[in-house]
């Protein structure tokens, strides 16, 4: 079978109209099929794989009409070329027609059932508020999540808090809040995007000093998108010669009328930089909480949840940290995330602790899975292996149908490898911006990158948000967008993330002009970071024949893992650096060794190891880029 003719294909033409009136989708089989009638419909359903023949059949539209209309598009079909559902849904929509695409329902389905089984009864208990921080940029989102976290942890904790997860949990009044690491609010959206709305209140931050700026309104509008309540913090209270009558007229110009002004947004005055009105913050999320949200969760079920971000790392594999959001996540459940799956390994608390088990609104760190889910899938715990194992084994060949399409997009950061392949001759860009100065003066720095291996082309440059109708541009012509001060709508970031399509947004120019180059040079590679894992002191040294010198070490900090890299101190000195080859205790192989055990340590290649010499274990994650 050739490979199905992409949506794209059949841009070119076809009415942007018609395509927005589209509402046929993915439906599940209600047991029975839609006779097949010659008149012409105004719905219809089939079953994939989308044939020209089948699609005539079901539409009651001969099928050389529908080679023609193909044609007229530049695309050349037969009677048996099979259509990707998007393109047989434009194609259907341009002889009147809304088509459903129905599939078997299939274990997956059953599983994502069982992310809406919204049972009720008294096994749903109150559960903590997950909170995102948005606003616009320098007004103190990360100061503000950073002081909250110090002043609340637990005291028995603190000094514990080694780890950066993605979230975190504080207590205030001995109940606990959840704040998921703030994603900007595109993030946000995406993860709503991928029907993963994790968020129960955002925190909207407004510089006192600043006030209501472009990306504080876009925070305001994603927020009420999302449809949860917004508490402002109207932050740095502390500096001189704050207007707050202002900035609250502002806030009532977005329709957050302050309570202080007869509104129902409640602003809460802080200080990231002196603690002022902290307290008062996180009070005022837990009524916030209480009142308007009913947070329940029934701690008794498997869980499921969602992906907050995950990455790889050479020695423990995929380390994904979920936000559980109903029931309990334990060690050793199977669960399936993405289009990876396994057993849970272990659990990591925000805090670095080893946990059995994790219950609504906590956020842990799992380890387990065979693949790197991305942020905003969710998970759910299976009741067997092969189930989860089925799951994944579909979810995997759908994306890697996808990839092999012809529609991989282009992104910033694989621009490089896909010209160096000969998949893209240009550099394509859709020009959004907010007025149209900076259309100019952005297209104009553009220009001047132009140079002769990848030659600019701007398809597309317009004043205004980007739309839906951007995106399929950029899909059709494997553009990237450019968003200068704009938003893209809601809907123009679903279309995005299910199509791929990069939109890259910014407020300063130069920031354009840098990340493009660097694109073009092909520097922008995924970044990594070198994360700690233990230290150990060698107190022995033992040479085994065939093996080499092992270091009968005692573990003073942290853990040591086999397959994890290490370095060699010597008087303070690095002197070596390798990996773990094998790690011992006793005459065991073991993964890991915790703090104050002895164990024993092959460093790969490297056999001068001496007593007193400490090993530092260590790993490098790969973070998956995200904008
Ligand atoms: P973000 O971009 O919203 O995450 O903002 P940051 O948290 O990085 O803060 C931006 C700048 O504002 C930093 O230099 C902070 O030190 C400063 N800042 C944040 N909160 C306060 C505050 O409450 N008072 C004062 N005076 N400065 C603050």
């Amino acid at each position: 079978m050739t490979s199905p003719l992409p949506a794209s294909a059949l841009l070119n033409e076809s009415d942007d109209e018609g395509r927005n009136r589209r509402s046929g989708g993915r439906k599940h089989k209600a047991g029975h099929r839609v006779a097949v009638s010659p008149s012409r419909k105004s719905h219809a359903e089939i079953e994939p794989p989308v044939t020209i023949r089948s699609l005539s059949e079901a539409i009651g539209v001969k099928g050389n009409e529908l080679l023609r209309k193909l044609m007229n598009q530049g695309v050349a079909a037969t009677i048996n070329s099979t259509l990707d559902d998007e393109a047989a849904q434009m194609l259907a929509l341009d002889f009147g027609v809304e088509l459903d695409i129905v599939y078997e329902e299939t274990a997956e389905d059953h599983m994502l059932a069982s992310f809406e089984s919204d049972e009720e009864g008294e096994n749903r208990i109150p559960r903590p508020p997950v909170i995102t921080i948005l606003g616009h940029v320098d007004h103190g989102k990360t100061s503000l999540l950073d002081r909250i976290r110090k002043a609340n942890v637990v005291a028995s904790e603190s000094g514990g808090i080694t780890q950066h997860i993605g979230a975190y949990q504080v207590e205030h009044d001995g109940k606990p809040i959840t704040f998921v690491d703030t994603p900007g609010h595109e993030a946000f959206t995406a993860m709503r995007a991928r029907g993963a709305n994790v968020t129960d209140i955002v925190v909207l931050v407004v510089a006192a000093d600043d006030g209501v700026m472009p990306q504080t309104r876009e925070a305001i509008a994603h927020a009420k998108a999302a449809e949860v309540p917004i508490v402002v913090a109207l932050n740095k209270i502390d500096l001189p010669n704050v207007n707050i009558n202002k900035i609250f007229g502002e806030l009532s110009q977005e329709e957050l009328v302050p309570e202080e002004y007869g509104g129902d947004t409640p602003v809460i005055k802080t200080s990231a930089t002196t603690g002022q009105g902290i307290p008062e913050l996180l009070e005022m999320l837990g009524i916030v909480a209480e009142l308007r949200c009913d947070l329940r969760a029934n701690p008794e079920r498997p869980a499921t949840g969602t992906c907050l971000e995950a990455s790889i790392s050479e020695g423990r594999g995929v380390v994904a940290t979920v936000l559980v959001q109903d029931g309990t996540l334990k060690v050793g459940d199977v669960i399936v995330c993405g289009d990876g799956f396994g057993r849970v390994r272990a659990l990591f608390d925000d805090k670095g602790h080893l946990v059995e088990t994790a219950g609504p609104s906590t956020p842990v760190e799992v380890s387990g899975l065979d693949a790197v889910p991305t942020a905003g899938e969710k998970f759910a715990v299976l009741d067997d292996v092969s189930q989860a194992r089925e799951i994944a084994q579909t979810r995997r060949l759908r994306t890697r149908g996808a990839a092999l399409g012809e529609r991989q997009s282009v992104t910033l950061e694989n621009l490089f490898d896909r010209m160096a392949e000969q998949k893209v001759k240009s550099l394509n860009l859709i020009l959004k911006a907010d007025v149209q100065g900076s259309l100019e003066a952005l297209s104009k720095e553009l220009e001047k990158l132009e140079n002769a291996e990848v030659p600019v082309r701007v398809l597309l440059k317009a004043v205004g948000g980007i739309s839906e109708s951007d995106v399929l541009l950029a899909d059709a012509s494997q553009a990237i967008i450019v968003g200068f001060r704009v938003a893209p709508e809601d809907r123009a970031i679903t279309a995005a993330e299910e199509k791929n399509i990069d939109i890259r947004r910014y407020d300063i120019i130069y920031q354009v002009t840098d990340e493009i180059k660097k694109a073009i040079e092909g520097m922008l590679v995924p970044e990594t970071k070198e994360v700690h894992l233990g230290r150990a002191v060698v107190r022995q040294v033992f040479r085994i024949s065939r093996i080499g010198t092992v270091a009968g070490c005692f573990v003073t900090q942290g853990t040591i893992e086999r397959g994890a890299k290490a370095r060699l101190i010597r008087e303070g000195r690095e002197i070596y650096k390798g990996s773990i080859d094998a790690l011992k205790r006793f005459k065991d192989d073991v993964k890991e060794v915790a703090q104050n055990f002895e164990c024993g340590i092959k460093i790969s290649n490297f056999d001068d190891v001496k007593t007193d010499d400490v090993i530092e274990a260590y790993r490098i994650d790969i973070i998956r880029r995200t904008l």
